[in-house]
């Protein structure tokens, strides 16, 4: 049965879609099965992934979420042989709005993932930037979750709102959901910032800080533009070493070889 991971943080531009597109390239890379469900109307991993627009406008994480097609139908392979995805789209916008009607409508794509589950190792869902229907639904339908954390000054911003979020969804929709842990984004070596970023958040937050640090590397903000993972793009870079090590810590942590203290999230 597929562990199912969601890359949430409502704040934008902080590695979510970088760190979904490449922790499941790397995990893929590694010999898992994966699948990747874009859940972002800006459908920024589909087309890191070199996925073009028009090879997914029939089926994709919309029509899965409003019940016209299956996931199944909605999957698609990409280079690596490992990874499949499910794409998204602008039409994904209209799902917030017509979701609200729909019955069952926090549990949409929990039911469709559970229809395939069966067939992968992980599946890994990138958020929107929004706590809105389709976080919600991901957050639901997730066993965990993993926020990136941009190493700048505001970057605990809004983390206690995704936190109490997630602790109501966990107190009434999802009792199993934990959080997975925080990765550290695009941090600078050279910035004291970031520096001082690092020992707050691992202050705070202890052990639910992954190891592996992401670097800002211009590498990875080259990758999408030619469709590709850092994988295939530059599997030699500082940051695609890095995805890899968060990857090995990810399956770790599946494998219960690391503990990771449950964060008491239902009475946040
Ligand atoms: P989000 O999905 O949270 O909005 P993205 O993953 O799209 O964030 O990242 C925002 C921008 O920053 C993108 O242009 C991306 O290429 C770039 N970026 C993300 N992570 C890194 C990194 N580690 N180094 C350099 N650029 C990065
Ligand atoms: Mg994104």
């Amino acid at each position: 049965m597929a562990k199912t991971i969601c890359i949430a943080n409502q704040k934008g531009g902080v590695g979510k879609t970088t760190t979904s597109v490449n922790l499941s390239s790397a995990l893929a890379t590694m010999g898992k099965r994966v699948l990747l469900i874009d859940m972002d109307p800006q459908g920024n991993a589909s087309s890191g992934l070199g996925i073009k627009r028009y090879e997914s406008q029939d089926a994709n994480s919309y029509h899965v979420l409003i019940g016209e097609k299956t996931l199944t139908e909605a999957i698609q392979n990409t280079s690596n042989g490992n990874l499949k995805i499910s794409t998204a789209n602008p039409d994904l916008v209209g799902a917030e709005i017509e979701l609200v009607d729909m019955p069952q409508r926090e549990y949409r794509l929990k039911q469709a993932i559970a229809t395939v589950a069966d067939q992968f190792d992980f599946v890994i869902i990138d958020c929107p930037p929004s706590l809105g229907l389709i976080t919600l639904n991901a957050l639901n339908a997730a066993d965990s979750f993993l926020v990136p954390l941009q190493c700048e000054y505001y970057a605990l911003e809004g983390l206690s709102q995704l936190l109490n979020t997630a602790g109501l969804i966990k107190k009434n929709l999802n009792p199993q959901l934990h959080i997975e842990g925080i990765v550290l984004t695009m941090f600078d070596a050279r910035n004291n910032l970031s520096h001082q970023v690092v020992t707050e958040i691992k202050n705070h937050f202890g052990d639910k800080v992954f190891n592996a640090i992401i670097p800002r590397n211009v590498r990875l903000s080259e990758a999408p533009s030619h469709g590709q993972s850092i994988f295939e793009y530059d599997s030699k870079s500082i940051g695609a070493q890095r995805y890899l090590e968060l990857a090995k810590e990810v399956v770790a942590r599946a494998q219960g070889k690391v503990s990771v203290e449950a964060p008491s999230l239902a009475e946040q």
